[in-house]
């Protein structure tokens, strides 16, 4: 609800003085009812006047009508029946209305022109795009921009009453809590001087229209202290209605304010525009410039005056600092306020919060789920990985001490050779010693033969034990070309009747691997084993093993090749299944072995036909510093 408390003294000082209250509605009612007859006799005489271009086009005059239809029609007399004489061709009807119906009008653009006061245009202005063509002059504003304000009235006997201060704890009469000149105002006076209206007074009472019940509770004694808009009481007292002397408006501006100085009547508040007179989105161009001009041209005989519109940018700053009217949901700030305006999308807010939570909770309780998960099954991973790394060293291990006892029937004469040589040796030079035949020089001789074949023997135990020992695989630069001789020399050591075996060294220089040496040792010798035993009962020429080494693609190739018996395509397919043999003795797990060694080296082992007879067994290692 929107309230008017501070309308024009235009509307007041018509009004004719009467002895008391009642009296002078009986005549103010008769004096209306006569004013109303007269503008009803304007309305029907402007169209005859315009309906010589055609017939008349209605405009309605929407007007906020507090003090009743019949005041109403009573003040706005003057101004449609200016208005139906000077603007041809329309015929201009007032309508009058409370704040509820005349915004409903306005949303249903029933009316064309309203005429309002200031707050409540502001209002109707943000949401319904009212404009102002023209602003009331009244003769008691100072300028149209500070023609009404409010004035804070008590008892003149009310010696303690001197300040707003002093009002604290008392009981206050206003029209209503959104009343522009019957109570914002003063609400933002005080707010100005740093007090809140609501809590400073013990009781605010509102009293609704007409204003004079205001100024009768003061009077009475029922309020300390009332609001009503400048310029009443003395319009009041002009007519007789009261005594001015009974009175004192409090926090008289006039005396602070020179800007206000010269406002005739008593003032608590700054001056706000007066009404304005604004046209509704459907009027059109043309219309608005006719009124405006009528307007402005109405002359004061009339007992009305328009002038340019004032600007109500005050009034925007008043409701601004209240928060209220069109600022109201400034004051919605407040945690309440927030929940009840935006209520939906906080719900909907809440909503997705939760479910994010929900959501966060749950991937949370999964990830911590599947990382233990995880971890137990790395950790059963690792076990197993290291349960099979163990079984294979086991393998392997297994596989040098089985090519160890192959080669074992002819290790015993290998050791007996240089053993018999170290005996031979050692009696002949007792018997020199027993026939006085022993030189310095034989047994210098003697000496020097037992040295080398010990050593002979020595170095065949040696490599046999380091071949043979159990130990766990490392990665080291290896020197490949060291390894196959190494190999070669082993099994020369270990083969009573070894064949030739050729090492073909075709590596660039700073070829080099990271490998396991006794392991790929393991592998050379299990494949020159093999290439051996292929060639066994052939022909000498037949019976030759080449190592080769050479690169290729940054790779390390080693070729072991011979021209032994060879093997079928359907034997070649299955050389690398585990226990796969063509030996009666045999174990087939020799090149099983292999390919994983090779393989945990990076590499791949491979076999094929060797041309014109035998095979070719080949494994790659990853080169790191190759220069193919
Ligand atoms: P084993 O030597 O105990 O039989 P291997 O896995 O070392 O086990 O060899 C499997 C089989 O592959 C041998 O039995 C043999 O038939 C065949 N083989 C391996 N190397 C050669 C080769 N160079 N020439 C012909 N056959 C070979």
């Amino acid at each position: 609800m929107w309230h008017d408390g501070g309308y024009s003294g235009m509307r007041l000082h018509r009004r004719q003085p009467s002895a008391g209250l009642h009296g002078q509605a009986v005549l103010q009612r008769a004096i209306r009812l006569c004013l109303l007859i007269l503008s009803g006799f304007s309305l029907l005489s402007g169209p005859v006047q315009a309906e010589n271009g055609g017939s008349p086009q209605d405009v309605t005059i929407g007007v906020l009508a507090y003090q009743g239809e019949l005041a109403a029609a009573l003040d706005w007399a003057p101004l449609t029946r200016f208005l139906n004489e000077r603007v041809p061709g329309y015929r201009f009807n007032l309508e009058h209305f409370d704040a509820d119906s005349l915004r409903a009008a306005i949303r249903e653009q029933r009316v064309d022109l309203v005429v309002t006061n200031p707050g409540y245009y502001v209002a109707m202005e943000n949401e319904f795009g009212l404009s102002r063509i023209a602003t009331l002059d009244s003769p008691q504003a100072l300028s149209p921009d500070k023609g009404t304000g409010s004035a804070l009235i008590v008892r003149s006997d009310r010696a303690d009453l001197e300040t707003l201060a002093d009002l604290r704890g008392k009981r206050l009469a206003a029209m209503a809590p959104d009343a522009f000149g019957g109570y914002l105002l003063v609400v933002r006076e005080m707010l100005a001087q740093g007090i809140d209206a609501e809590s400073h007074f013990k009781e605010i009472h509102f009293l609704g229209v007409p204003m004079m019940r205001i100024v009768a509770a003061v009077q009475r004694g029922e309020a300390d202290a009332g609001v009503v808009r400048s310029c009443f009481i003395e319009q009041a007292a002009a007519r007789g209605v009261l005594r001015l002397e009974d009175f004192r408006v409090l926090g008289d501006r006039r005396s602070v304010d020179t800007t206000a100085a010269a406002f005739p009547c008593g003032l608590s508040t700054p001056l706000y525009p007066d009404w304005p007179i604004a046209v509704t989105r459907g009027i059109g161009h043309s219309l608005s410039k006719q009124v405006a001009q009528a307007l402005l041209s109405m002359p004061a005989d009339t007992g009305m005056a328009w002038t340019v519109p004032a600007d109500y940018q005050t009034v925007h700053e008043l409701y601004r600092e209240l928060r209220t009217g069109p600022y109201a949901h400034l004051r919605d700030v407040t945690l309440a306020g927030l929940l009840r305006r935006f209520w939906p999308a906080l719900l909907v807010l809440a909503l997705v919060l939760t479910a994010w939570g929900v959501h966060t909770v749950r991937v949370e309780h999964l990830v911590q789920r599947r990382t233990a998960e995880l971890r137990a099954s790395l950790r059963a991973r690792d076990e197993a990985e290291a349960r099979v790394r163990s079984h294979q060293e086991q393998m392997e291990h297994l596989s040098r001490l089985s090519i160890l006892g192959e080669l074992s029937g002819s290790l015993a004469h290998e050791i007996n050779q240089p053993l018999t040589t170290i005996g031979n040796y050692a009696r002949s030079l007792l018997r020199r010693h027993a026939d006085g035949r022993l030189t310095d020089a034989a047994v210098v001789e003697a000496c020097g033969e037992i040295g080398s074949e010990a050593e002979r023997a020595g170095g065949i135990m040696r490599r046999i034990r380091d071949f043979a020992r159990k130990r766990t695989a490392v990665r080291e630069p290896a020197d490949m070309p060291a390894l196959a001789d190494s190999t070669r020399k082993l099994i020369e050591g270990m083969l009573l009747h070894a064949p030739l075996i050729v090492c073909e060294n075709e590596l660039p220089p700073g070829c080099e691997v990271l490998a396991d040496g006794p392991q790929i040792q393991q592998v050379l010798l299990n494949l020159v084993k093999n290439a051996i035993d292929a060639g066994r009962g052939l022909p000498p020429e037949r019976q030759a093993v080449t190592i080769r080494l050479e690169t290729a693609d940054k790779r390390l190739l080693v070729h072991v090749i011979d021209q032994g018996c060879g093997l079928t395509a359907e034997q070649q397919s299955r050389l690398f299944e585990p226990f796969f043999t063509t030996k009666p003795d045999g174990l087939g797990l020799g090149l099983p072995i292999c390919k994983t060694i090779v393989e945990a080296h990076g590499g791949r082992l491979w076999a094929e036909s060797n041309i014109p007879s035998g095979m070719r067994f080949s494994f790659s290692l990853p080169c790191h510093a190759a220069s193919n």
